[in-house]
């Protein structure tokens, strides 16, 4: 929109910096799932469509779903570590968790440092009330995959 952030020079191998403190990001392999980049500095975390892809696929129940995963959605000042396009910021409803997502050419999403510890906490819990054996780590994967298609498809 903005003639920032051409996809052509899109290059995964490039240098990233964080959107929040723009420290140089580092590859880190997150919770034996992906492949992030994270920020020394800030402790967030850039998780990448391609990714995110990679995660397994799951079962996901679309009309359930409709309308009520994020609350609202709005432009930030940070700048995607890929192309420099403004994030969009997300409030996922279910665990109120906030993500700013690459809205112009689906690079992916940021989670701000604990962000995803809050959450897991968050499922630990509920794991351990409903006596089920539910492992937050799958519950967690199966979310980022999740909150990833929702947001593709409302393009
Ligand atoms: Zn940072
Ligand atoms: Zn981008």
């Amino acid at each position: 929109m903005q003639g920032r952030g051409n996809p052509a020079l899109h290059n995964t191998e490039k240098k990233m910096n964080c959107p929040k403190c723009n420290t140089e990001l580092v590859k880190k392999y997150y919770k034996g799932m992906i492949e992030v980049d994270s920020c020394p500095n800030c402790r967030g975390m850039w998780l990448d469509s391609l990714e995110l892809d990679k995660l397994e696929d799951m079962v996901f129940n679309d009309d359930a779903h409709k309308g009520s995963l994020v609350h609202f959605q709005s432009k930030t000042d940070h700048p995607c570590p890929h192309c420099g396009a403004s994030l969009d910021e997300f409030q996922y409803r279910l665990y109120d968790l906030k993500l700013d997502y690459c809205a112009e050419h689906d690079h992916g999403f940021w989670l701000d440092a604990g962000e995803d510890e809050r959450v897991m906490t968050f499922m630990r819990q509920r794991s351990v009330n409903i006596q089920r054996k539910v492992d937050a780590e799958s519950t967690w994967r199966q979310t980022l995959k999740e909150m990833h298609s929702f947001l593709r498809k409302r393009k």
